[in-house]
């Protein structure tokens, strides 16, 4: 990670100690930068990340039953049904290490899955309600992040070739590994993600929005700045 990274560990600090965590939605179209930011506040509060795509591609690579579904879905840049999504983010959450918060970064993607996870909520008397932040960022930029997009297979650090690249071309700087690009982050599948997102997830971003326990911040800065901007924003609303 980049030293900008520490920098918004810190800026959080004060901020971000004072306060219960509870369950987090980082919500934005497809290469905001949500799971960048989501290891920046699982660093602050030692909180799990629970990233929906990673938990998918983990069954892809391991062959299971949902992950052979999965895949081909996945490349056509489509969205895994509900009911299958909703189910393994039900197992993930009876983790041990989610009883004093966590950060879903990538789910819910439609209103199906809100209210189905609004629901599974209001039965947990001693979970602290959602809040959801979400990150804005314009679309030519989005194109650039996701084309632009390698992470390392060893310890998951995210480069930009354009933006963030690595000191070597082609390689981690932190364990040297050849670096990889996701099958999905190719021009035309991007293009079919963001008919989704737009189709599918904006009226996510609606549902939360309308709830009022919900904020936005501009994705367009440093990672740093994003960062103090969500901390900033969980605090006020769980003020
Ligand atoms: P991501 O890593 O979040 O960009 O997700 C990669 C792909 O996994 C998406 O384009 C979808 O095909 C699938 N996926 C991830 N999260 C969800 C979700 N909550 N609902 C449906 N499909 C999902």
């Amino acid at each position: 990670m980049s030293s900008s990274s520490i920098t918004a560990v810190d800026q959080g600090r004060d901020l971000g100690r004072k306060i219960q965590p509870g369950p987090i939605l980082l919500l934005g179209a497809p290469g905001v930068g949500k799971g960048t930011q989501a290891k920046e506040l699982v660093k602050l509060w030692g909180i799990p990340q629970i990233s929906t795509g990673d938990l998918l591609r983990a069954n892809v690579a391991q062959g299971t039953q949902l992950g052979r579904v999965a895949k081909e879905i996945m490349g056509r840049g489509e969205l895994v049904p509900d009911s299958l999504v909703n189910e393994m983010v039900a197992v993930r959450l009876l983790e041990p290490d989610t009883v004093r918060g966590y950060i879903l970064d990538g789910f819910p993607r439609t209103l199906g899955q809100a209210h189905w996870l609004d629901g599974r909520l209001a039965t947990q008397v001693e979970s602290l309600p959602v809040v959801a932040v979400s990150i804005q960022v314009n679309y030519n930029q989005l194109l650039r992040r996701i084309t632009g997009r390698r992470n390392c297979p060893v310890c998951q650090t995210i480069y930009n070739v354009y933006m963030n690249p690595p000191k070597k071309d082609g390689f981690c700087d932190v364990e040297g590994a050849a670096l990889v690009q996701r099958a999905d982050d190719t021009e035309e599948v991007f293009k079919e993600r963001m008919r989704a997102y737009a189709a599918l997830t904006a009226p996510v971003v609606d549902h939360y929005r309308e709830q009022g326990r919900f904020a936005e911040v501009d994705g367009d800065r440093p990672i740093a700045a994003i960062a103090a901007g969500i901390v900033a924003a969980v605090e006020r609303l769980r003020g």
